[in-house]
């Protein structure tokens, strides 16, 4: 579903020319929260669908665990077209993406809570450096354009893919900002 403005041949910023397909948010428009992770990658840029490929599985079964069906809770990224062999997107990508997509669509469904996933996300939604250790599955600051919502931060379920113990701590995360969205009882299944 689309939430707020997404030009599907934009072409703003260097990331336009590598990608097949943009990837907007998908989930509904009045989620209670709403998941940001970096970018999309090679199975998002075939797709056009956010976290569909092996770390969208993890996430998946974190909401399961959780007792969340996926389709109840929004899913994005900073940006909505793959970098090229999966770098980081730039500096300049993410702000010019972000105030051009995400922002808008924060605006438009006004989550309760903002989970990052990873730190890039953390990183650029609050605004500042973010140490993980000490912050996946807490609420920290931000200076987001909207009232009210707030900021939790979880690992980035590819963290998860070749470490392993990661994976209950990004689980934990997820579950926690859940919570705090009034979506989840604090039990894992
Ligand atoms: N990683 C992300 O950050 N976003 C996706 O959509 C897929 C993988």
């Amino acid at each position: 579903m689309k939430c707020g403005r997404i030009d599907l041949a934009c072409t703003k910023c260097r990331l336009s020319k590598g990608r097949t397909k943009v990837v907007p948010g998908d989930g509904p428009c009045d989620s209670a929260i709403l998941f940001v992770g970096e970018a999309p990658g090679r199975d998002e840029d075939l797709s056009g669908r956010p976290f569909v490929g092996r770390g969208g599985r993890l996430l998946d079964k974190a909401l399961e665990r959780a007792g969340v069906a996926r389709e109840q809770v929004r899913i994005t990224n900073l940006v909505k077209c793959r970098p090229p062999g999966n770098r980081r997107p730039r500096k300049d990508e993410v702000s010019i993406c972000t105030s051009l997509y995400l922002m808008g669509e924060i605006e438009s469904v006004k989550p309760r809570v903002v989970c990052a996933l990873g730190q890039t996300a953390a990183e650029q939604l609050a605004g500042r450096k973010v140490q993980m250790g000490a912050s996946v599955g807490k609420e920290i600051p931000h200076s987001l354009p909207v009232k009210g919502v707030r900021l939790f931060v979880a690992y980035h379920p590819a963290a998860c893919l070749y470490q392993r113990r990661n994976l209950d701590e990004f689980e934990k995360g997820v579950q926690a900002a859940l919570q705090a969205a009034g979506l989840a009882t604090g039990k894992r299944r």
